[in-house]
């Protein structure tokens, strides 16, 4: 199970071995991170912020 550090707060966050890009992990510290793959291709955190649609007004 790959470690990865919460962007966060800091502290490592396990994140399952068939994580998929999109999934969501709540962390202990409150936070919800969203997986992703950064552009070397590897599983990486950042903070999901809720779903941002973007229609315009
Ligand atoms: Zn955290």
């Amino acid at each position: 199970m790959p470690t990865l550090k919460c962007p966060v707060c800091g502290n490592p966050v396990e994140v399952p071995d068939d994580a998929m890009p999109g999934e969501l992990i709540e962390h202990d510290c409150g936070v919800v991170l969203e997986v992703y793959r950064d552009q070397n291709g590897n599983l990486a955190l950042r903070p999901f912020e809720g779903v941002q649609e973007d229609w315009g007004e």
